[in-house]
């Protein structure tokens, strides 16, 4: 059910929160074992459930928006009183002390969480492969990832154990997940929505957003969660960016040399057989040049661990999570590190500590930066001419479980997601179709991407293409 139906339920009480709540604990008992979308699932939920449904009886259609809607958050979203591990070891016993702005917002709509879902370690990874608490199944197909890294948020709300989830996407990790899903991903526009209280990966990059079952639930997840937070500075104002109007149809942008290699030829076919769609709606399909977006990748995997270096940082043993004891302090840092982080983080710490130092900053991370300026020079000038791009939002459906245990295979999965963040403009993922692989239907997304503060403009276009409008 989408959150609309929902709600008309709830207000109606043909189907209450607390009838929600027992459905989707029945689906949990009978899925998740398997599945493991979820690292907590919060045994406070029912009591929350049973008060929603009271209130729906005195207040009805008077009820905040999303009263008793069951919402399943990734755990390195920090919700006061709950565990948020990040998937890791290092914070295996974390408990957060306050909430993020964007759960402050949805506990004011009325929101019941579910639990925290699992995900890449501190949301490093395509495939929810690399969680200290077990890898998490696709629910199409079990025999392979659901995605990431926000794997566990797309797979509970695949399977049905909520209505929407958040995720973090600081590469992709909304949109592909939920195209490896068949489910709807949005990566907002850079600083709409808040970062206070999310675990930070690179802090430049990484926004929240929601996984749903439709375009209209994650533009009403949004609409929720976004806005100005005097706790995040980099969070952006109305006015801001020039306003995007919107259109009865759209002028939409293919950038073909950017899609050349890669792509799985049935992937492929889906997305062509979404701009026949598109052009026959009415809207313009046209071909662009986008020559700096295949160097997105690169700069990305210099910008994001330099960032992770530093934002990893504070792990130290001493104020946050895990500490092992050793001879004197430095023995502390070092053994609490070596043991609390998996091979991924440290990979990434590395790397990111490398491209910092002194001698090699100008070559690398200086060089990276300039790209990234490049790239969104590029982009506007792109905006100026075309209303939205399309690209599919991953080259390949699924992969089988440890199919891609070298990095370097599973970096290039992100190839067109990252620009996104790089640049900071919004993204959102739609599934468009589905492609066989042995004899399984898998869903396979399309992306559209919009111009700075084009969310209004996203969820407008989303609607029209996924037939909601
Ligand atoms: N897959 C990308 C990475 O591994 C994106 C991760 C993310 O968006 N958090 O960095």
């Amino acid at each position: 059910m989408t959150i609309s139906e929902l709600r008309k339920k709830f207000v109606e009480g043909s189907y209450t929160p607390v009838d929600a709540l027992t459905d989707i604990q029945k689906v949990i008992d009978e899925r998740d074992g398997t599945i493991n979308a979820f690292v907590d699932v919060f045994d406070d939920a029912m009591a929350s459930a049973e008060e929603a449904t009271a209130r729906y009886k005195t207040e009805g259609e008077n009820a905040p928006a999303l009263l008793g809607m069951p919402i399943a958050i990734k755990t390195n979203i920090l919700i006061e009183g709950k565990r948020a591990t990040a998937s890791s070891k290092m914070l295996e016993h974390y408990v957060a002390t306050y909430d993020a702005t964007v759960i402050t917002k949805l506990k004011e709509a009325g929101a019941l969480f579910v639990g925290a879902t699992n995900m890449d370690e501190f949301a490093m990874g395509s495939s929810t492969e690399s969680s200290a608490f077990g890898i998490t199944r696709n629910p199409v197909d079990e025999s392979r990832v659901p995605g990431g890294s926000s794997g566990g948020s797309a797979a509970a709300v695949a399977m049905g154990a909520a209505v929407a989830a958040l995720g973090t996407d600081t590469g992709g990790s909304v949109r592909q997940p939920a195209s490896f899903c068949g489910v709807v991903g949005y990566k907002p526009t850079y600083g709409s929505v808040s970062r206070s209280g999310l675990i930070a990966m690179g802090s430049s990059l990484d926004q929240a957003g929601p996984l749903t079952n439709t375009v209209a639930d994650a533009e009403i997840i949004h609409n929720i969660i976004s806005g100005k937070d005097p706790l995040d500075a980099t969070t952006i104002n109305a006015d801001t960016y020039p306003l995007v109007p919107l259109k009865d149809t759209y002028r939409i942008g293919v950038p073909r040399d950017f899609l050349g290699t890669g792509i799985d030829a049935d992937v492929s076919a889906v997305f062509e057989s979404t701009l026949t769609k598109l052009k026959e709606a009415g809207h313009e399909i046209v071909d662009v040049t986008l020559p700096l977006m295949e160097k997105g990748l690169a700069a990305y995997y210099i910008v994001m661990p330099a960032e992770v270096s530093s934002n990893l940082g504070r792990f130290d043993g001493v104020r946050y999570g895990l500490h092992v004891d050793g001879a004197d302090l430095l023995d502390d840092y070092m053994l609490t590190r070596a043991q609390g982080f998996g091979e991924e983080v440290k990979r990434r710490i590395l790397l990111g500590t490398y491209v910092l130092s002194a001698g090699y900053y100008d070559s690398y991370y200086g060089k990276a930066e300039q790209v990234r300026e490049m790239m969104r020079d590029e982009l506007d000038a792109v905006f100026k001419d075309v209303d939205i791009l399309l690209t599919p939002t991953s080259p390949v459906p699924a992969f089988k479980i440890g199919e891609k245990s070298d990095p370097l295979s599973m970096y290039l999965a992100d190839i067109f997601t990252v620009p996104a963040n790089l640049t900071g403009v919004p993204a959102l993922s739609i599934p468009a179709g589905t492609v066989d692989r042995d004899g399984v239907l898998l869903p396979v997304g399309v992306q559209c991407i919009g111009p700075h503060a084009g969310d209004a403009r996203l969820f407008d276009f989303g609607k029209k293409m996924n037939g909601e409008l």
